[in-house]
């Protein structure tokens, strides 16, 4: 279906430098296939979407789409981009008109569907995102998960060949980013044939045939998804998917800012789609401090979390101490609130971590 070669693109600076994102892109996109885009923030991931819809058009190489050359002069862009639809994190809605309004639009504007035609589609589309219910209320009283959902209604509409979504979630509230990932999990099981930037690595797991890690300028490595996060080849794509997360914390007394470290403790979990852990990650840090930790100052409490593997733990650790803090006493409610309890000497002293569902 698209055929990318040697593709490449260079930005000119205002001051006349030049940055090269996208170095040498090769690969081949077959019919039905659902492949994420995944990577570093800034390694040309929105340019190689771009680029492919020539919104921002590429500066070498070429783009073969159902057979024809989409860089060649005179190729009719707007023609491609029927077929190749588009939807963005900022959703793009247009906010004075009504949601069946913003689906109707294209297919009146551009196909010339009759208007009863359109909105009867229209119609069925919202049902098909779950927002029937809204067809005539305006974007602005819909949250983001609802105008995510509008915005790739609106792109079905024009009945499209593939769709590239760039980062479709990222601008989501962590509540609202599953109502929308199921929406394009639906497509992806009709055979919708997509390309898709996620920081979601489970979502790309599940959901994709293929996998592109853009790393350089390249694709650095592609693969299955059980091939890319289970068995990665380059050590680049090995340290990205396998990054763990962490925030840490250094107790050095009693003026100690419990309520900063458990705002942080929310901000963190909310970043990383763990909002449900964060009441737990708050409690098990105040039991400690408060409980067997207690007496241990300076320490260091760490919260880290692996998106592959979705493990989530609370590491406290003292310099200098060679057996473990905790006294089986003070644990049960502890214990409780941990699917395990690790106490383990480290070359610089203890740690006990608690890994927590
Ligand atoms: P990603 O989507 O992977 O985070 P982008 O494709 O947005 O990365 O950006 C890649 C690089 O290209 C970044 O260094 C960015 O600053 C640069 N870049 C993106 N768009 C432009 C532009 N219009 N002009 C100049 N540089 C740009
Ligand atoms: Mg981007």
């Amino acid at each position: 279906m698209i055929t990318v070669s040697h593709l490449s693109k260079t930005y000119i600076n205002p001051d006349g430098s030049q940055l090269t994102v996208l170095k040498d892109i090769n690969c081949e996109i077959q019919p039905g296939e659902v492949i994420s885009l995944i990577g570093p923030s800034g390694t040309g991931k929105s340019t190689f979407l771009r680029a492919l819809n020539l919104l921002d058009p590429p500066t070498g190489g070429s783009i073969i789409f159902n057979g024809e050359d989409i860089l060649q002069k005179g190729y009719p862009v707007h023609k491609m981009r029927q077929k190749m639809g588009m939807v963005f994190q900022s959703f793009n809605l247009f906010d004075h008109m009504t949601v069946l309004e913003n689906v109707m639009y294209a297919p009146c504007k551009i196909k010339k569907t009759p208007l009863e035609k359109a909105r009867e589609e229209g119609l069925q589309l919202l049902r098909k995102v779950g927002l029937a219910e809204k067809a005539d209320v305006y974007p602005s009283s819909l949250s983001g998960g609802q105008k995510q959902r509008v915005a790739i209604a609106r792109c079905l509409a024009m009945q499209p060949e593939v769709i590239l979504f760039d980062e479709p979630t990222s601008a989501l509230d962590p509540t609202m980013v599953g109502e929308v990932l199921s929406v394009i999990r639906q497509l992806a099981k009709e055979g919708m044939t997509m390309l898709i930037v996620t920081h979601e690595m489970k979502f790309a797991r599940d959901v994709s045939t293929r996998i592109f890690f853009m790393y350089d300028g390249y694709i650095h490595e592609d693969g299955t998804p059980k091939q890319i996060f289970e068995n990665p080849k380059r050590s680049a794509t090995k340290a990205f998917v396998q990054r763990i997360r962490k925030e840490v914390f250094e107790v050095d007394g009693n003026e100690f800012d419990f309520l900063d470290m458990e705002s942080r403790i929310r901000q963190f979990c909310i970043k990383y789609n763990i909002a449900a852990k964060s009441d737990k990650a708050v409690d098990l840090c105040q039991l400690m401090l408060s409980g067997p930790m207690a007496s241990y100052v300076p320490m260091t409490v760490r919260i880290t979390h692996s998106e592959l593997s979705e493990d989530t733990a609370l590491d406290f650790m003292v310099e200098g101490l060679e057996t473990s803090p905790l006294k089986e006493a003070k644990m049960q409610e502890i214990r409780n609130q941990c699917r395990e309890i690790v106490e383990e000497p480290t070359s610089r002293g203890f740690r006990v971590k608690l890994r927590i569902d």
